[in-house]
């Protein structure tokens, strides 16, 4: 089965709202809005507003949040709910991001919940997992992967989980300048499509996108995107800048 590459921009808590309008209108000259992967920018929450202005009536790219609430509106102080974000017309979350798991003590169960509460909404999870360099070392990558894989999806439907966006970010990858080699990238990611099979069915494993996270550059994209479950690239450094991110996009066909 084919699936459409998707490139995701996680700009984290940076460029600012004038930053990033002046972003998104040099993106736009370099790519011309015309590229055969989906695309996704995720800015901070206050950045949002200024880059959907940016876009205009572009649709070339997605926008998508970088955390939300697993409770309804209410009085969870700093915290933003789905409703907040449909009413920007936000597409996409991106959740169980190893930086919320690790400094804001997100577990499994968080993820789960508000993995299920965007989907209700109609917003579509980017659902981060990944092991850490002590766990690869100690032989436990598959086991990590199979305990957030089933924590976070657990209670989804089969096409819940077939539409979807599953982030493989090995966290020692992340924002170290360290990147899996293609060879560890597939065969972590065909772990975790069986392991949707396991779980899931075959149609859902068939379906869901699985990205590659962890130092992805215009150096090393073409090589990782070239490996048959790989379906694109969560970004993080090599996205705040336009004429990086476009190179990366223009990569993914
Ligand atoms: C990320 O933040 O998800 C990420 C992969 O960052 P970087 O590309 O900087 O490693």
């Amino acid at each position: 089965m084919s699936r459409k590459p998707i490139i995701a921009a996680n700009w984290k808590m940076n460029i600012g709202p004038a930053e990033g309008a002046a972003f998104i209108a040099e993106f736009k000259k370099l790519t011309d809005c015309s590229f055969s992967c989906d695309t996704v920018i995720v800015p901070p929450f206050t950045t949002i507003p200024a880059v959907l202005d940016a876009l205009g009536e572009c649709k070339c790219v997605g926008i998508g949040a970088q955390n939300v609430s697993q409770f309804d509106n209410g009085a969870y102080t700093g915290e933003i709910s789905t409703s907040m974000l449909n009413e920007l017309g936000l597409q996409y979350v991106v959740l169980g991001h190893s930086e919320r798991r690790q400094y804001f003590g997100e577990t499994d169960a968080i993820i789960n919940a508000k993995i299920k509460k965007s989907i209700a909404a109609g917003i579509i999870p980017i659902f981060c997992i990944g092991e850490t360099k002590d766990e690869r070392l100690g032989g436990q990558l598959e086991t990590v992967l199979d305990t957030q894989v089933k924590g976070g999806l657990e209670g989804l439907s089969a096409d819940e989980v077939a539409n979807l966006v599953i982030a493989y970010e090995p966290v020692w990858a992340i924002g170290t300048g360290l990147t899996a080699t293609s060879k560890e990238a597939q065969e972590a990611h065909a772990f975790i499509r069986q392991l949707i099979s396991n779980v899931f069915g075959a149609d859902a494993a068939a379906k869901v996108r699985i990205q590659y996270g962890g130092s992805v550059n215009p150096g090393n994209v073409d090589e990782l995107l070239a490996q048959p479950d790989i379906d694109g690239a969560l970004v993080g450094g090599a996205s705040l800048k336009p004429d990086s991110f476009a190179t990366l996009v223009k990569a993914a066909k």
